[in-house]
């Protein structure tokens, strides 16, 4: 099975779809709600 995608690195979910994907800093988020999250408890 392929598992090549991009994995959130808030909620690690695997990012399906890549049009909700946000990139913060270099990392990958399903939604800019995990983005959110991590920028502010960082
Ligand atoms: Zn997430």
């Amino acid at each position: 099975m392929a598992h090549g995608g991009p994995h959130c690195a808030h909620c690690k979910v695997e990012i399906q779809d890549r049009s909700s994907m946000v990139e913060r800093d270099g990392k990958q988020y399903c939604c800019n709600n995990c983005a959110m999250a991590m920028s502010h408890s960082a």
